[in-house]
């Protein structure tokens, strides 16, 4: 069994970012890394692709490794088997999941943007262990950052933040479980999915957005809008 000879796939594209249909320019297949008694095996094939919608050429490759095609053995259709059992790497890594504008630019502190590109390097690396520890590294600096006592277990910095950030309860729930998350990975060696990971950045990008981003928005306008007794001066209104 070898890994299908393709000449054309669709796959995720680095240029466009959305899956595309790609042409098969070029490809390469060293010969086989096996045992001693050639049972168990391991099979590359280089490629380059190009993308038919922007032209990006870029690069992937393609590992097929004989003890995954053992375990999907029950699968009748070998083509099926070689499809799922083939891990493909590309470079540059995909990057379905970047850091977002608003989180690069944004006033948030450069000591925990330093931090937050960790959690993206690693993530983009399929570094997964290290990315989720990063992520509580990450909530560590936002604490600090905060005023809240270093010394502190993670549990009480959560509970102090909570108090004096005036969080929510969802917002709570979100620190509570990223920092149980990397700490799992830190001390117990647990090892999320890459799509797990996807939604715990996700959860955390969620929480920065609404403290960085959402809350001085709401803070201003709630200066703004004029309270109950307070008159409105037509001469401020637009268009009049
Ligand atoms: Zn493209």
């Amino acid at each position: 069994m070898k890994i299908d000879n393709e000449k054309s796939r669709k796959t995720h594209c680095p240029g466009c970012g959305n899956n595309r249909n790609t042409d098969i320019k070029g490809s390469f297949e060293p010969a086989r890394a096996e045992d001693q008694h050639g049972d168990i095996w391991v099979q590359e094939e280089y490629r380059i692709l190009q993308c038919r919608g922007c032209d990006t050429v870029f690069f992937e490759l393609a590992t097929l490794c004989s003890e995954e095609i053992y375990i999907l053995e029950g699968d009748a259709d070998p083509e099926h088997i070689v499809r799922q059992a083939t891990v493909i790497k590309q470079y540059p890594p995909s990057a379905e999941l970047e850091m977002p504008n608003w989180l690069a630019q944004s006033s948030i502190p450069y000591k925990l943007n330093e931090r937050l590109r960790d959690v993206y390097g690693c993530y983009l690396n399929d570094l997964v262990s290290p990315a989720t520890a990063s992520l509580r590294t990450a909530l560590d600096v936002f604490f600090e950052l905060s005023g809240i006592d270093d010394k502190l277990r993670f549990e009480r910095k959560c509970e102090v933040a909570q108090e004096i950030l005036e969080l929510s309860g969802p917002d709570r729930k979100c620190l509570d479980t990223l920092i149980e998350a990397g700490s799992a990975a830190v001390h117990r060696g647990w090892k999320p999915s890459k799509k797990e990971l996807g939604t715990l950045i996700s959860a955390l990008e969620g929480f920065f957005k609404n403290y960085y981003v959402h809350r001085p928005i709401i803070e201003e306008m709630s200066q703004k809008v004029p309270g109950k007794s307070e008159k409105i001066n037509p001469s401020k209104v637009d268009g009049v």
